[in-house]
């Protein structure tokens, strides 16, 4: 595995693998790496013959109020993890060779980046929209793989790659859980015993919130019960748990055929997301809208 910090260097490598009509895939992170980023490397080496991970801790994504100064970092281990999975190349630049001096552009998208995480992280899909837009055209890509655990950014990036005639073909890789059913997360990491130990309510709102609409319930009824699920545990508290459309993150439709649960909580200081899927290839069972 090369590893390299500058976007010329990074470019030199990957023409080389062009010439050799190398098929080539990319896996964003923000690294702290887990199994379930580990997971998304081995998806893209299913479609791919150079595989490319990037690690930055993207600051535009952080609002000022947010983590990026003790985001967790453990280059050594990344490193490690990543030649055991046959990474090619391993790109981690520093913020300034990403964002030199001057830097003025901002990639804004509309529509599903505007709601739910949108609106409560003010920012947030402009720097990721911005980041990701600026590591396709570095790497130029066959295809990029992103994970289920930040739907909507998935749904964010389609769109942008989508709207701006993107070259690339987007590939999304299942979320990976711990055995209790929390959700793999860099930011696991800040959570106490007791923390971690009440973690474990967001996917189990989650999936009772899955089980009512697949019992036929509304997503109000749903969405009641997720709110039951978590509501009066001690430092626990829900920012949203909602039912959604998966590509506008918007409310369903009565006809929609697949839907979301998704939900952010904060436990402590920690803020954790988590989603999941509702619904078969026929539809979600008996499913009605109630608006
Ligand atoms: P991050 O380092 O948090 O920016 O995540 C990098 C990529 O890994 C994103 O596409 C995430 O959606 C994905 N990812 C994070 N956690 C998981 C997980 N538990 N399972 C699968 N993919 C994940």
């Amino acid at each position: 595995m090369q590893l390299v910090r500058t976007i010329d260097e990074a470019r030199r490598i990957l023409d080389a693998a062009r010439e050799d009509r190398m098929r080539i895939a990319l896996v964003p992170t923000m690294g702290y790496l887990h199994e379930g980023h580990l997971s998304l490397v081995d998806l893209a080496r299913e479609h791919a013959d150079f595989v490319v991970v990037s690690i930055f801790v993207n600051p535009k994504q952080f609002g000022p109020s947010e983590d990026l100064a003790t985001y967790p970092r453990d280059e050594e281990h990344d490193r490690l993890a990543l030649e055991s999975r046959n990474v090619d190349l391993l790109f981690a630049p520093p913020p300034e060779e990403v964002y030199p001096e001057g830097f003025a552009t901002t990639v804004s998208v509309g529509g599903v980046a505007q709601v739910l995480e949108g609106e409560r992280r003010p920012g947030h899909f402009d720097g990721v929209a911005t980041v990701v837009l600026k590591l396709l055209h570095i790497v130029e890509p066959d295809v990029a793989v992103f994970g289920q655990k930040d739907a909507q950014q998935c749904a964010v990036i389609r769109r942008l790659v989508e709207d701006l005639d993107l070259r690339v073909e987007i590939i999304t890789g299942e979320i990976r859980r711990e055995p209790d059913g929390v959700a793999m997360s860099s930011r696991n990491s800040y959570l106490t015993d007791d923390e971690r130990g009440r973690a474990i309510l967001l996917s189990q709102a989650l999936a009772t919130g899955r089980s009512v609409i697949e019992r036929g319930g509304s997503p109000e009824q749903a969405e009641a019960a997720m709110i039951g699920t978590v509501e009066g545990t001690e430092s626990v508290r829900v920012d949203y748990l909602r039912v959604v459309d998966p590509d506008t993150f918007e409310s369903p439709r009565g006809d929609a055929r697949e839907l979301l649960v998704v939900g952010a909580i904060h436990v402590g200081t920690t803020r954790l997301i988590d989603n999941m899927k509702v619904g078969t290839p026929e539809g979600p069972a008996g499913f009605r809208s109630e608006s």
